[in-house]
Protein backbone atom coordinates (compact mmCIF):
# COMPACT_ATOMS: atom_id res chain seq x y z
CA UNK A 1 0.00 0.00 0.00
CA UNK A 2 1.52 3.34 -1.22
CA UNK A 3 -0.08 5.94 0.94
CA UNK A 4 -0.70 9.13 -0.59
CA UNK A 5 -3.93 10.22 1.18
CA UNK A 6 -2.53 12.65 3.73
CA UNK A 7 1.05 13.33 5.69
CA UNK A 8 -1.24 12.43 9.18
CA UNK A 9 -1.02 8.69 7.87
CA UNK A 10 2.35 8.51 9.39
CA UNK A 11 3.76 5.47 11.30
CA UNK A 12 5.69 7.32 14.54
CA UNK A 13 9.21 5.85 13.86
CA UNK A 14 11.22 3.48 16.02
CA UNK A 15 13.35 6.40 17.28
CA UNK A 16 10.41 8.42 17.97
CA UNK A 17 8.62 5.72 19.88
CA UNK A 18 12.03 5.46 21.75
CA UNK A 19 11.93 9.20 22.78
CA UNK A 20 8.34 8.89 23.94
CA UNK A 21 9.22 5.74 25.93
CA UNK A 22 11.90 7.47 27.74
CA UNK A 23 9.82 10.72 28.39
CA UNK A 24 9.71 12.07 31.69
CA UNK A 25 6.12 12.95 31.98
CA UNK A 26 3.84 14.36 35.27
CA UNK A 27 0.12 16.81 35.65
CA UNK A 28 0.77 18.81 32.64
CA UNK A 29 -2.88 20.24 33.97
CA UNK A 30 -0.87 21.64 36.92
CA UNK A 31 1.94 22.80 34.53
CA UNK A 32 4.28 19.78 35.93
CA UNK A 33 5.23 18.12 32.71
CA UNK A 34 8.94 18.50 32.47
CA UNK A 35 8.84 17.46 28.45
CA UNK A 36 5.53 19.55 28.21
CA UNK A 37 7.46 22.19 29.36
CA UNK A 38 10.28 21.86 27.61
CA UNK A 39 8.15 21.70 24.14
CA UNK A 40 5.90 24.72 24.70
CA UNK A 41 9.01 27.14 24.91
CA UNK A 42 11.02 25.56 21.41
CA UNK A 43 7.62 25.80 19.87
CA UNK A 44 7.04 29.69 20.66
CA UNK A 45 10.19 30.54 19.61
CA UNK A 46 10.20 28.20 16.39
CA UNK A 47 7.15 30.46 15.84
CA UNK A 48 8.63 33.96 16.89
CA UNK A 49 5.94 34.17 20.04
CA UNK A 50 5.97 34.54 23.31
CA UNK A 51 3.97 31.45 24.76
CA UNK A 52 3.00 28.63 22.98
CA UNK A 53 0.40 25.82 24.39
CA UNK A 54 0.28 22.76 23.87
CA UNK A 55 -3.32 20.89 23.17
CA UNK A 56 -4.73 17.75 21.52
CA UNK A 57 -5.18 18.56 17.72
CA UNK A 58 -4.85 22.08 15.55
CA UNK A 59 -8.56 22.12 15.16
CA UNK A 60 -8.80 22.58 18.74
CA UNK A 61 -5.51 25.37 18.25
CA UNK A 62 -7.77 27.17 15.25
CA UNK A 63 -11.14 27.04 17.44
CA UNK A 64 -9.08 28.33 20.60
CA UNK A 65 -7.38 31.01 19.24
CA UNK A 66 -10.23 32.42 17.22
CA UNK A 67 -12.21 32.22 21.33
CA UNK A 68 -9.33 34.27 22.57
CA UNK A 69 -8.98 36.61 20.13
CA UNK A 70 -12.40 38.24 19.55
CA UNK A 71 -15.88 38.13 21.95
CA UNK A 72 -19.07 36.35 20.21
CA UNK A 73 -20.88 38.94 17.10
CA UNK A 74 -18.28 39.67 15.45
CA UNK A 75 -16.79 38.49 12.52
CA UNK A 76 -13.96 36.14 11.01
CA UNK A 77 -12.46 36.61 7.58
CA UNK A 78 -10.92 34.11 5.98
CA UNK A 79 -10.20 32.15 2.33
CA UNK A 80 -13.32 30.15 1.46
CA UNK A 81 -11.71 26.89 1.48
CA UNK A 82 -9.95 27.29 4.93
CA UNK A 83 -9.53 24.34 6.91
CA UNK A 84 -11.08 26.94 9.80
CA UNK A 85 -14.38 27.01 7.32
CA UNK A 86 -14.85 23.73 5.85
CA UNK A 87 -13.06 21.42 8.05
CA UNK A 88 -14.16 21.85 11.61
CA UNK A 89 -18.00 21.77 11.53
CA UNK A 90 -18.96 25.39 12.30
CA UNK A 91 -16.77 25.64 15.04
CA UNK A 92 -16.26 29.25 14.90
CA UNK A 93 -19.89 29.46 14.51
CA UNK A 94 -20.10 27.04 18.00
CA UNK A 95 -17.06 27.61 19.46
CA UNK A 96 -16.72 31.40 19.47
CA UNK A 97 -19.84 32.89 18.46
CA UNK A 98 -18.45 34.68 15.24
CA UNK A 99 -19.87 34.91 11.86
CA UNK A 100 -17.78 33.96 9.01
CA UNK A 101 -17.02 35.83 6.12
CA UNK A 102 -15.43 33.81 3.00
CA UNK A 103 -13.43 35.25 0.34
CA UNK A 104 -13.33 33.37 -2.93
CA UNK A 105 -9.53 33.29 -4.93
CA UNK A 106 -7.07 31.08 -6.36
CA UNK A 107 -4.63 29.36 -4.66
CA UNK A 108 -5.89 30.01 -1.23
CA UNK A 109 -4.56 34.00 -1.01
CA UNK A 110 -6.75 36.61 -0.36
CA UNK A 111 -5.79 40.28 -1.14
CA UNK A 112 -5.90 43.38 1.23
CA UNK A 113 -8.22 45.10 -1.60
CA UNK A 114 -10.15 42.04 -0.87
CA UNK A 115 -10.07 42.00 3.01
CA UNK A 116 -10.91 46.03 2.66
CA UNK A 117 -14.07 45.38 0.43
CA UNK A 118 -15.11 42.96 2.94
CA UNK A 119 -14.16 44.21 6.23
CA UNK A 120 -17.52 45.94 8.48
CA UNK A 121 -16.56 48.32 10.91
CA UNK A 122 -19.82 47.74 12.74
CA UNK A 123 -22.17 49.80 14.66
CA UNK A 124 -24.21 49.69 17.94
CA UNK A 125 -27.52 49.02 16.02
CA UNK A 126 -26.99 46.73 12.86
CA UNK A 127 -23.82 45.77 11.47
CA UNK A 128 -21.69 43.31 13.02
CA UNK A 129 -18.13 44.27 13.46
CA UNK A 130 -15.16 42.03 11.42
CA UNK A 131 -12.48 41.06 14.22
CA UNK A 132 -10.23 38.70 12.76
CA UNK A 133 -8.78 37.92 9.79
CA UNK A 134 -6.99 34.52 9.52
CA UNK A 135 -4.72 32.50 6.44
CA UNK A 136 -4.06 29.60 6.04
CA UNK A 137 -0.08 28.81 4.87
CA UNK A 138 0.34 26.23 3.99
CA UNK A 139 -3.30 26.77 2.44
CA UNK A 140 -4.36 23.10 1.84
CA UNK A 141 -7.56 22.85 -0.14
CA UNK A 142 -5.25 24.93 -3.11
CA UNK A 143 -2.89 22.07 -2.72
CA UNK A 144 -0.35 23.02 0.02
CA UNK A 145 0.18 26.26 -1.27
CA UNK A 146 2.81 29.31 0.20
CA UNK A 147 1.75 32.49 1.14
CA UNK A 148 5.08 34.54 -0.38
CA UNK A 149 6.20 36.81 2.45
CA UNK A 150 5.51 40.38 1.05
CA UNK A 151 1.94 39.17 0.62
CA UNK A 152 1.72 37.53 4.40
CA UNK A 153 3.39 41.43 5.36
CA UNK A 154 0.70 42.69 3.28
CA UNK A 155 -2.26 41.31 4.74
CA UNK A 156 -0.90 41.62 8.29
CA UNK A 157 -0.24 45.53 7.87
CA UNK A 158 -3.72 45.68 6.16
CA UNK A 159 -5.27 44.06 9.53
CA UNK A 160 -3.56 46.69 11.86
CA UNK A 161 -5.06 49.57 9.48
CA UNK A 162 -8.57 47.86 10.07
CA UNK A 163 -7.53 47.42 13.75
CA UNK A 164 -8.47 43.49 12.91
CA UNK A 165 -6.69 40.41 15.25
CA UNK A 166 -4.70 38.09 12.74
CA UNK A 167 -4.63 34.50 13.16
CA UNK A 168 -1.94 31.76 11.27
CA UNK A 169 -3.89 28.54 10.56
CA UNK A 170 -0.09 27.35 10.57
CA UNK A 171 -0.38 23.87 10.62
CA UNK A 172 1.94 23.63 7.83
CA UNK A 173 3.23 26.66 8.71
CA UNK A 174 7.09 24.16 9.00
CA UNK A 175 6.02 23.36 5.19
CA UNK A 176 5.93 26.89 4.06
CA UNK A 177 9.42 27.70 5.97
CA UNK A 178 11.00 24.86 4.33
CA UNK A 179 9.98 25.23 0.96
CA UNK A 180 10.36 29.57 0.72
CA UNK A 181 13.68 29.44 3.26
CA UNK A 182 11.73 31.92 5.07
CA UNK A 183 12.18 31.30 8.93
CA UNK A 184 9.01 30.46 10.50
CA UNK A 185 9.48 32.79 12.59
CA UNK A 186 9.58 35.81 10.40
CA UNK A 187 6.15 34.09 9.04
CA UNK A 188 4.36 33.31 11.75
CA UNK A 189 5.66 36.12 14.82
CA UNK A 190 3.84 38.95 13.13
CA UNK A 191 0.37 37.74 13.84
CA UNK A 192 -1.73 37.60 17.14
CA UNK A 193 -1.71 33.84 16.99
CA UNK A 194 -0.28 30.93 15.08
CA UNK A 195 -0.85 27.22 15.28
CA UNK A 196 1.08 23.98 14.03
CA UNK A 197 0.26 20.91 13.79
CA UNK A 198 2.91 17.79 15.16
CA UNK A 199 0.65 15.12 13.19
CA UNK A 200 0.97 16.37 9.51
CA UNK A 201 4.47 16.09 7.60
CA UNK A 202 6.52 16.30 10.93
CA UNK A 203 5.04 12.85 11.65
CA UNK A 204 4.02 12.62 15.36
CA UNK A 205 0.97 10.41 16.64
CA UNK A 206 -0.88 13.80 17.94
CA UNK A 207 -0.68 17.30 18.95
CA UNK A 208 -0.24 20.85 18.16
CA UNK A 209 0.41 23.89 19.54
CA UNK A 210 -0.90 27.38 19.72
CA UNK A 211 1.23 30.36 19.96
CA UNK A 212 0.84 34.03 20.69
CA UNK A 213 1.61 36.95 23.97
CA UNK A 214 1.32 35.84 27.16
CA UNK A 215 -1.33 37.35 27.91
CA UNK A 216 -2.83 35.60 25.08
CA UNK A 217 -1.89 32.17 26.26
CA UNK A 218 -3.59 32.74 29.36
CA UNK A 219 -6.73 33.09 28.28
CA UNK A 220 -5.79 30.15 25.67
CA UNK A 221 -4.93 28.00 28.93
CA UNK A 222 -7.96 28.51 30.48
CA UNK A 223 -10.03 27.68 27.41
CA UNK A 224 -7.67 24.64 27.07
CA UNK A 225 -9.33 23.41 30.36
CA UNK A 226 -13.42 24.25 29.42
CA UNK A 227 -13.02 22.54 25.75
CA UNK A 228 -12.28 19.94 28.06
CA UNK A 229 -8.41 19.67 26.46
CA UNK A 230 -6.17 20.03 29.73
CA UNK A 231 -4.30 16.74 29.96
CA UNK A 232 -2.01 14.73 32.21
CA UNK A 233 1.00 13.04 31.35
CA UNK A 234 0.65 14.23 28.39
CA UNK A 235 4.48 14.46 28.21
CA UNK A 236 3.89 11.30 26.57
CA UNK A 237 3.16 12.99 22.81
CA UNK A 238 5.24 15.97 23.97
CA UNK A 239 7.96 13.95 23.38
CA UNK A 240 6.97 12.86 20.29
CA UNK A 241 6.89 16.79 18.96
CA UNK A 242 10.59 17.16 20.96
CA UNK A 243 11.81 14.60 18.83
CA UNK A 244 9.94 15.70 15.78
CA UNK A 245 11.68 19.04 16.04
CA UNK A 246 14.65 17.88 16.17
CA UNK A 247 14.79 15.45 13.22
CA UNK A 248 11.63 15.95 10.96
CA UNK A 249 11.64 19.86 10.17
CA UNK A 250 14.72 20.64 7.65
CA UNK A 251 13.72 17.16 6.17
CA UNK A 252 10.24 18.01 4.87
CA UNK A 253 12.36 19.31 1.62
CA UNK A 254 12.87 15.85 0.68
CA UNK A 255 9.10 15.46 0.70
CA UNK A 256 8.64 18.59 -1.10
CA UNK A 257 11.37 16.81 -3.89
CA UNK A 258 9.48 13.45 -3.68
CA UNK A 259 6.30 15.49 -4.76
CA UNK A 260 7.83 17.25 -7.17
CA UNK A 261 9.17 14.13 -8.65
CA UNK A 262 5.73 12.47 -8.71
CA UNK A 263 4.03 15.77 -10.28
CA UNK A 264 6.30 15.52 -13.23
CA UNK A 265 6.49 11.87 -13.17
CA UNK A 266 2.78 12.31 -13.86
CA UNK A 267 2.70 15.14 -16.32
CA UNK A 268 4.93 12.88 -18.32
CA UNK A 269 2.25 10.26 -18.42
CA UNK A 270 -0.23 12.25 -19.38
CA UNK A 271 -2.12 13.00 -16.68
CA UNK A 272 -3.84 16.77 -15.71
CA UNK A 273 -1.68 17.57 -13.47
CA UNK A 274 -0.71 21.67 -12.92
CA UNK A 275 3.04 21.57 -12.21
CA UNK A 276 3.14 25.00 -10.70
CA UNK A 277 0.43 24.23 -7.73
CA UNK A 278 3.23 21.82 -6.60
CA UNK A 279 4.87 23.87 -4.46
CA UNK A 280 5.11 21.45 -1.27
CA UNK A 281 4.33 18.14 -0.20
CA UNK A 282 0.44 18.27 -2.47
CA UNK A 283 0.29 16.84 -5.93
CA UNK A 284 -2.83 17.51 -6.99
CA UNK A 285 -4.67 15.75 -9.82
CA UNK A 286 -7.90 16.49 -11.60
CA UNK A 287 -9.94 13.42 -12.86
CA UNK A 288 -12.48 15.52 -14.68
CA UNK A 289 -10.81 15.17 -17.98
CA UNK A 290 -10.25 11.88 -17.75
CA UNK A 291 -14.28 10.82 -17.63
CA UNK A 292 -13.64 10.43 -13.75
CA UNK A 293 -15.71 10.94 -11.04
CA UNK A 294 -13.41 11.39 -7.89
CA UNK A 295 -15.17 8.09 -6.53
CA UNK A 296 -14.66 6.10 -9.76
CA UNK A 297 -10.75 7.16 -9.63
CA UNK A 298 -10.12 6.76 -5.96
CA UNK A 299 -12.14 2.97 -5.90
CA UNK A 300 -9.39 2.55 -9.35
CA UNK A 301 -6.04 3.40 -7.61
CA UNK A 302 -7.18 1.67 -4.18
CA UNK A 303 -7.13 -1.49 -6.16
CA UNK A 304 -4.01 -1.05 -7.37
CA UNK A 305 -2.74 -0.32 -3.38
CA UNK A 306 -2.82 3.40 -3.95
CA UNK A 307 -4.12 5.60 -1.69
CA UNK A 308 -5.14 8.99 -2.62
CA UNK A 309 -7.76 11.50 -1.28
CA UNK A 310 -10.38 14.19 -2.36
CA UNK A 311 -10.19 17.89 -1.89
CA UNK A 312 -12.41 21.06 -1.26
CA UNK A 313 -12.72 20.61 -5.15
CA UNK A 314 -15.01 18.27 -7.41
CA UNK A 315 -13.32 16.32 -9.23
CA UNK A 316 -9.69 17.40 -7.65
CA UNK A 317 -7.93 14.11 -6.26
CA UNK A 318 -4.60 14.60 -3.96
CA UNK A 319 -1.23 12.52 -3.38
CA UNK A 320 0.84 13.56 -0.56
CA UNK A 321 3.99 13.13 0.63
CA UNK A 322 5.23 12.44 4.14
CA UNK A 323 7.68 10.56 6.00
CA UNK A 324 7.04 7.24 5.26
CA UNK A 325 6.71 7.78 1.53
CA UNK A 326 10.53 6.90 0.06
CA UNK A 327 11.77 7.50 -3.41
CA UNK A 328 10.75 3.77 -4.42
CA UNK A 329 7.36 4.68 -3.71
CA UNK A 330 7.07 7.79 -5.69
CA UNK A 331 8.84 5.36 -9.02
CA UNK A 332 5.69 2.86 -8.52
CA UNK A 333 3.01 5.62 -8.14
CA UNK A 334 4.79 7.50 -11.30
CA UNK A 335 4.26 3.29 -12.94
CA UNK A 336 0.84 2.84 -11.58
CA UNK A 337 -1.53 5.97 -11.02
CA UNK A 338 -1.27 6.71 -15.00
CA UNK A 339 -2.33 3.06 -15.34
CA UNK A 340 -5.10 2.52 -12.99
CA UNK A 341 -7.08 5.69 -14.42
CA UNK A 342 -5.76 5.41 -17.89
CA UNK A 343 -7.58 1.72 -17.92
CA UNK A 344 -11.00 3.02 -16.67
CA UNK A 345 -10.73 6.03 -19.07
CA UNK A 346 -10.73 3.91 -22.13
CA UNK A 347 -13.40 1.56 -20.64
C1 LIG B 1 -5.05 19.28 9.41
C2 LIG B 1 -5.29 20.72 9.52
C3 LIG B 1 -5.82 21.28 10.69
C4 LIG B 1 -6.32 20.44 11.84
O1 LIG B 1 -5.44 19.52 12.32
P1 LIG B 1 -5.89 18.32 13.28
O2 LIG B 1 -4.70 18.13 14.13
O3 LIG B 1 -6.21 17.20 12.37
O4 LIG B 1 -7.08 18.78 14.06
C5 LIG B 1 -5.96 22.65 10.73
N1 LIG B 1 -5.61 23.43 9.69
C6 LIG B 1 -5.11 22.93 8.56
C7 LIG B 1 -4.72 23.84 7.45
C8 LIG B 1 -4.94 21.55 8.42
O5 LIG B 1 -4.47 21.05 7.28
Amino acid sequence: MIDLRSDTKTQPSPAMRAAIAAAEVGDEQRREDPTVNALEPRVAELLGQEEAVFVPTATMANEIALRTLAPPGGEVIAEENAHLFISELGGPAVHAGLMTRQLPCPNGRFTPDQLRATFRRGDRTHTPPTRIVSIENTHNASGGRVWPLEEVDAIVATAGELDLRTHLDGARVLNAAVASGVPAERIAGQFDTATLCLSKGLGCPLGALIAGSAELMAEARRLKHLFGGAMRQAGIVAAAGVYALDHNVERLAEDHARARRLAEGLHAAGLPIDLEQVETNFVQVDVRPLGLSADEALERLWQQDIGLSKTAHETRLRAVTHLDIGDEDIERAIDAIPRALGALARA
